[in-house]
């Protein structure tokens, strides 16, 4: 492309971060890009972040907006199974076949998100049953995705879903009618997945989940005879942090000291969240972006009076 050169008493950098490329991922947050994925990919390379570099801003911390979720042939994003891998209600396990998190974990979609990159390889295994699936066509969804899946919607084409990701042989959604033929099916040791499921249903049927603490609510048996499994994978909305700032929203040097007429906003940002992002004070980082953009600018215009 071209380069062009623009002089300006004041330049406020908002390019929303570096989590569209994967080898920053890799460098800056030390995750592996396979298993820690853009979900939604617009460009973001992190160009506000090295040009800010190149003036003498010291590389601040670094962290994400992450969240559950899953991917595979015949699977659409943010379609009725997609809503399906963040719900509460299943048994998750992982690739050797053991469960490793208390399922309600996905209404944190952040901290769910962590749990599952944790485990070997990166992902896991969200397993329902053909009761589930009927709860969740006439009933609605316990856990929604923000605005886009409300809590209590019904997603009625989840049945066709399912058996558009069976027949097209789906790397990402698995069906059998025993737990045996899931875990040939997961490729995850046939005893530990029984004893996975065995202990779920244990839990399920005293209404107390004493390895994972789930809430009772969520703790609904597995029919052995009609399983289904979604794969799941952490993925983030954005990445979160690159340059430190000071409360006038000017990027900082080695020295925390700011560098005249260099300001950052949004999800350039570092420090705002810790390394998981907060979903309990979800609309934040909107919050900030728009905050720290007008803040910004409205100090930069008194710089350059
Ligand atoms: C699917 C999704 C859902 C989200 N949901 C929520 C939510 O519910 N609540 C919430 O608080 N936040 C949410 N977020 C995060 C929110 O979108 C961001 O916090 C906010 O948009 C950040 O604003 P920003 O100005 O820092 O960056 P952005 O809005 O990301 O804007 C950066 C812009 O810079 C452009 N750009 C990059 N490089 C260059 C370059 N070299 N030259 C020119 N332009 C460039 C990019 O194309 C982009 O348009 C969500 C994000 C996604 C992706």
């Amino acid at each position: 492309g071209n380069t062009y050169t623009i002089s300006a008493k004041a330049v406020i950098l908002a390019t929303g971060g570096f989590g569209d490329d994967p080898q920053k991922v890799k460098d800056w947050a030390h995750r592996d890009p396979e298993g820690w994925k853009s979900s939604v990919p617009i460009g973001k390379t992190g160009d506000g972040i090295i040009m800010a570099t190149k003036a003498g801003a010291a590389m601040g911390n670094v962290s994400f907006v992450q969240h559950l979720g899953t991917e595979g042939k015949g699977i659409k994003f943010l379609g009725n199974l997609y809503a399906t891998s963040w719900q509460p209600s299943a048994l998750w396990v992982n690739c050797d076949g053991n469960r490793f998190s208390n399922e309600d974990v996905a209404f944190s979609f952040a901290q769910a998100a962590n749990a599952i990159y944790e485990q070997p390889h990166h992902y896991g295994w969200s397993i329902f049953d053909d009761s589930q699936v009927k709860y969740i066509m006439e009933k609605g969804v316990d856990s929604g995705i923000g605005v886009l899946v409300p809590v209590g919607q019904k997603l009625p084409n989840l049945q066709k879903e399912i058996d558009e990701a069976v027949a097209v042989k789906s790397d990402g959604f698995k069906a059998a009618d025993s737990v045996a033929q899931l875990a040939k099916e997961l490729s995850v040791p046939e005893a530990n997945l029984q004893k996975a499921v065995d202990q779920y249903n244990k839990a399920c049927e005293v209404g107390y989940d004493g390895e994972y603490y789930k809430e009772k609510a969520y703790l609904r048996p597995l029919n052995t005879k009609k399983l289904y499994a979604i794969k799941l994978k952490a993925y983030f909305f954005s990445s979160y942090g690159g340059l430190n700032t000071n409360r006038k929203h000017q990027v900082l040097d080695k020295n925390k000291k700011p560098i005249k007429g260099l300001y950052a906003t949004g999800l350039e940002v570092s420090d705002m969240v810790g390394p998981t992002y907060s979903t309990w004070s979800s609309g934040h980082a909107f919050g900030f972006a728009s905050y720290s953009g007008r803040h910004a600018a409205l100090n930069a215009i008194e710089e350059m009076k």
